[in-house]
């Protein structure tokens, strides 16, 4: 069975506004949480993506850093936008 990332909320860790630089943390149904960066100029565009070392990888299950996140950034891509975390996550 593949492994599909389901986010739950999405979090502004910190921005750069006029330069377009953004980090967000990123919390997934599974409990995982990841760290993502974004640059929204000129479109919003994910940068980098990596696990937060809270809990174990869901994919490879190793509890240190891994880059197994990185495969799935087109799917992250499509419910950042998709679902609007990110414009709920700008707001607040
Ligand atoms: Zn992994």
């Amino acid at each position: 069975m593949s492994y599909r990332p389901n986010i739950t909320n999405v979090t502004k860790a910190s921005s750069n506004d006029k330069e377009g630089l953004y980090e967000f943390i990123i919390k997934l149904a599974d409990g995982t949480e990841c760290r993502a960066f974004y640059n929204r100029f000129p479109e919003w565009k994910m940068t980098n993506i990596s696990r937060l070392l809270k809990t174990p990888c869901p994919v490879c299950r190793k509890d240190f850093i891994c880059k197994c996140m990185e495969a799935f950034t087109a799917d992250f891509e499509g419910q950042m936008l998709g679902n609007e975390w990110i414009d709920k996550a700008i707001a607040e």
